[in-house]
């Protein structure tokens, strides 16, 4: 298949008559629906023949994101349709799963919205969590403000060759394989795909997917349970670093990264509850702080430790996802003594939190 469209493509570079040009793009777009099918075809049987395994390894979830959303650009543009995405700060850096298989998954997606968007928009969310025994996960959410699903298709969406209407692989073209393969993929992370969709006002696809954060300054692909088993400085224990942050995840990653690195740690998930644990105990040396928190955020918080003679010279850095719009200024306005952004990379959380401690050990 992939020589046929080879050679149609060397044909078509050459001296052609308009009519014969036709017929070759004719025939040239003939052949890649042919191989999308085929390809298609292929996933699914695999799946359903059980013969599709999934990797666990460490990658770049913005990355493949940015990737995807490349591929997409030319057919929004063609539909006069803007494309964006966003990632959360608080999603990590690294997480663990199938990269492949979550590519396809957010290239089906994309792709659907954009297929059924006229001059419009379609917006691609990241985000990530923590919820009782399920672990980590990530979530993509892809809402587009296209044509729309009627309610009566709306169950039938993710089965195989099943398109809302018989007409619309003739006017989007489409296997109608490509959601069937995705949700199949999303249940085999053990994960969830749900649709939400108004006729004329447009779709949300939103998939969930179980998997786990990869903490490693190196970038050797150890997980997280590996770190925590790594032998940690014993004469760190002694020091005590206050993390403040009310997400879940961006709390596992940092308190994870101190950890292994020996230092003792407690967790506060707002500005109130820091306060509390500071007034119990007069034993810390750092405090890491998020910025936007529930109840006191990062910056009221900070200005009321400042203003109490007993916290005077203890150092609070922010974690601050906005470093880049004055964030910052706000922070050291605070009182705060420096920043690091989200999300957080483990080795440079180290190195400051490190060069802080340093400090602070070296006038003790
Ligand atoms: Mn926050």
């Amino acid at each position: 298949m992939n020589g046929i469209i080879g050679m149609l493509d060397l044909l078509l570079e050459g001296e052609l008559a308009p009519e014969q040009a036709e017929q070759l793009q004719t025939a040239q777009s003939c052949a890649y629906s042919l191989l999308t099918l085929l390809n298609d075809l292929l996933d699914l049987s695999k799946i359903e023949a059980g013969k599709m395994t999934l990797e666990k390894i460490p990658f770049d979830i913005r990355g493949t994101l940015d990737e995807c959303m490349k591929a997409h650009y030319p057919r929004a543009a063609q539909n006069r349709t803007a494309l964006r995405s966003e990632v959360s700060p608080d999603v990590p850096e690294q997480v663990v799963g199938d990269p492949l298989r979550i590519r396809q998954i957010l290239s089906n997606l994309i792709s659907n919205a954009v297929k059924f968007t006229q001059a419009g928009t379609v917006d691609v969310l990241v985000d990530s969590g923590f919820s009782g025994q399920a672990g980590f996960w990530l979530q993509f959410k892809v809402e587009d403000s296209g044509t729309g699903i009627p309610a009566d298709k709306l169950a039938l969406i993710f089965d195989k060759f099943t398109q809302a209407d018989g007409s619309v692989s003739r006017k989007y073209g489409g296997t109608g394989l490509g959601l069937a393969i995705t949700r199949k993929l999303v249940e085999m992370h053990g994960g969830e795909i749900y649709v939400k969709s108004e006729v004329g006002r447009g779709t949300t696809f939103v998939a969930k997917l179980p998997c786990d954060i990869a903490i490693d300054e190196q970038g050797d692909g150890r997980s997280i349970e590996r770190l925590a088993a790594a032998p940690a400085d014993a004469t760190l224990s002694l020091i005590r670093i206050l993390v403040v942050e009310d997400n879940q995840v961006n709390q596992k990653v940092v308190t994870t990264v101190l950890r292994k690195r020996g230092y003792s740690i407690e967790v506060a998930s707002d500005g109130t509850e820091a306060l509390a644990k500071l007034e119990k105990s007069t034993g810390f040396d750092l405090i890491l702080m998020d910025v936007q928190m529930p109840v006191l955020d990062g910056l009221e918080a900070t200005r009321l430790i400042r203003k109490d003679p007993r916290w005077k010279g203890l150092p609070i850095v922010a974690m601050t996802a906005h470093a880049m719009s004055g964030d910052m200024e706000r922070c050291l306005e605070a009182g705060m003594n420096g920043y690091i952004s989200k999300p957080v990379h483990p080795s440079q959380l180290l190195e400051t939190v490190d060069g802080y401690l340093h400090r602070s050990l070296v006038h003790r």
